[in-house]
């Protein structure tokens, strides 16, 4: 089990680089040390482009490129593309605009395993020369049926035998397109018998029609991933080779390739995947959201893909310290999904500007404000920053506040705004509830009818009053209308796939997860807000423009995260990452 104190201390021990180190950071300095490789530091990010990238490849994009950096080195961008049937060219785009917006650079070096078809089929011919694959007839289903269990050994095809020659001339025909799909493969020779599944003479090549999106037809074999993948690192020289837990028992298999063909051969390194709470980190699951249409798009802001929640208002920077925070472990486990959220209100506490904005309006008349007076009062525009300066604020005889701050019948503690009670408006004055006015037809509440008090004013301390609630209002005339979305976890469940049997993980998805709110009024400072700037919404949470759906005439905002810190708590109870 992960240690849970573990995830929880490194991230008091906030998260730069200098303050934590973890195995793989030691593997390479230690190598380096050796003088192994001659010197050289070389990863790799390889996504397969069948699907947006999520937060899990964050960890592993910060990993690799995080590396190379800290140690002089390089970090490639290597498209895995061997599967033309379910990859497309819109998510190789989409893998390179999010590989950049977290902030790394892969220079030159952009790499696709379809660039090396022709070598990796090179490769196969000198496996087989050297009896060490074979042309195979059984068909998918026969071969499951041959390859045995995990408790009983595999029987070796009837095909095993072939002679060299005749497996040469029958990989070129495949390789013609003489051959059905399906109907003949190239399987490595290594051993049915063998513990380990994936040594049981695996598929190395398959006949498949499907248009590359980058090879187009010029193929109709295509490598499977297990025999493209250790041979690419190859290729480019990769040096640290570092990949999740379920390759682990791929990786006899990666070396036994390498070994046979006699070729440079990287390191290979496991690491546990970044499982998060209320959330699914499989591109075939996000890619179902998608296309069972539970979110927008694989940009959904609920979405767990880096585009999701760069458009939810999260920040690269905020993203690299959570990755640097959660560390690096062998052993699986969950992270609370606080523990993210902390870290993007963190970061967007320090340069969010502060700003007035009612969600939920209800109308405020301050019967003794005199009609046509306008004030601009002066507001800070963030205390964590006094460079960020101060901007004025309009104020006036009609204004909004948050339906929730007013209860007619104010339960015990409730300090807000209650006939016959005062509570300060923000940068403002005191005011006080006198009355309260319904639609006759519906009885719902109209307007609050308040009084002011003049000698109140915020940063005029006359008074000396003191009152013990401080609410935000916006200017009904100044104000400007818009639609805010709030968003909750895309599953209620922690753990999305804990279903009762028979259910499946779709069960789980939180009904609520977004909440549109079509009359919400904000300050007239917003009005130049922009795509890509944050804001924090006095005492709300933190917000950004839709960068798909907003426009000058309707702004539409997201709220990236509320102000409540769960994860502080989580922290101080001594709670961090729980076992998976
Ligand atoms: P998924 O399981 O979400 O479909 P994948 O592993 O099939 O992802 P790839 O495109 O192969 O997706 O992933 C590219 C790289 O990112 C691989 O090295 C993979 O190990 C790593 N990666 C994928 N998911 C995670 C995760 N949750 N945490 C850390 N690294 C991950
Ligand atoms: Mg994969």
């Amino acid at each position: 089990m992960e240690s849970k104190s573990g995830h929880a201390g490194r991230g008091t021990a906030a998260g730069s680089a200098e303050g934590t180190s973890h195995f793989i950071r030691n593997i390479v300095a230690e190598d380096l040390k050796r003088g192994k490789n001659q010197g050289r530091v070389h990863t790799r990010f390889p996504p397969e482009p069948n699907g947006y990238l999520h937060i899990g490849h964050a960890k592993s994009i910060c990993l690799n490129f995080g590396l190379a950096a800290e140690f002089g080195g390089l970090c490639n961008l290597r498209f895995d593309d061997t599967n033309p049937s379910k990859e497309d060219v819109e998510y190789v785009d989409s893998i390179k605009e999010d590989v950049r917006w977290l902030g790394f650079a892969w220079g030159e070096r952009e790499f696709y395993a379809s660039d090396y078809f022709e070598r990796l089929y090179q490769f196969a011919i000198q496996l087989i020369k050297s009896d060490k694959a074979f042309v195979c007839d059984l068909n998918a289903e026969q071969i499951r049926e041959y390859r045995g269990t995990l408790i009983e050994p595999g029987e070796n095809s009837p095909f095993r035998c072939r002679a060299v020659e005749e497996n040469l001339d029958l990989f070129q025909r495949m390789r013609g397109g003489e051959f059905p799909d399906g109907s003949r493969t190239l399987r490595a020779k290594i051993d049915m018998a063998s513990p380990n599944i994936n040594m049981r003479d695996p598929v190395m090549y398959r006949v498949l029609r499907a248009t590359h999106h980058r090879a187009g037809d010029a193929w109709c074999i295509y490598p499977t991933y297990d025999f493209a993948h250790g041979q690419s690192d190859s290729i480019e020289g990769i040096t640290h080779s570092i990949c999740t837990l379920e390759f682990e028992d791929h990786r006899p298999l990666y070396d036994w390739f390498l070994d046979q063909l006699g070729i440079h051969h990287p390191q290979q390194i496991e690491f546990a995947r970044l499982n998060l709470t209320h959330t699914v980190l499989s591109k075939r699951k996000l890619l179902q959201l998608v296309q069972q249409g539970y979110v927008t798009g694989w940009d959904d802001p609920r979405m767990p893909t880096l585009a999701g929640i760069r458009r939810r208002g999260y920040t690269p920077e905020a993203i690299r310290n959570f990755c640097e925070r959660i560390g690096v472990a062998k052993r699986s486990s969950v992270v609370d999904i606080a523990m993210l959220e902390h870290c993007v209100r963190e970061d967007l506490n320090k340069r969010a500007p502060r700003v007035m904005a009612v969600l939920r309006p209800i109308k405020v008349v301050l019967e003794n404000y005199p009609d046509t007076k306008v004030e601009e009062l002066d507001a800070v525009n963030n205390p964590e920053d006094p460079a960020m300066g101060t901007r004025k604020v309009p104020f006036s005889r009609v204004l909004y506040i948050e339906q929730d701050d007013f209860r007619e019948e104010p339960p015990k503690g409730f300090f807000r705004l209650s006939p016959g009670k005062e509570v300060r408006l923000r940068y403002a004055y005191i005011i006080k509830c006198v009355g309260v006015e319904r639609d006759p037809a519906t009885g719902a509440i109209r307007e609050l009818r308040c009084t002011y008090d003049p000698e109140t004013k915020s940063g005029s301390s006359q008074s000396g009053r003191k009152v013990k609630a401080t609410i935000h209002w916006v200017s009904a005339a100044h104000a400007l209308e818009a639609e805010v979305r709030l968003y909750d976890h895309l599953f209620t469940k922690e753990d999305p796939d804990e279903v009762p049997a028979g259910g499946d993980w779709l069960m789980n998805i939180n009904p609520n997860s977004l909440e549109r709110l079509t009359s919400s009024r904000i300050e007239p400072y917003l009005a130049n807000a922009t795509v890509g700037a944050q804001y924090q919404f006095e005492r709300l949470g933190y917000f950004c423009l839709d960068s798909e759906d907003s426009s000058p005439k309707k702004m539409i905002f997201n709220r990236s995260v509320t102000l409540r810190d769960t994860w502080a708590k989580i922290e101080k109870g001594g709670k961090g990452a729980r076992a998976g």
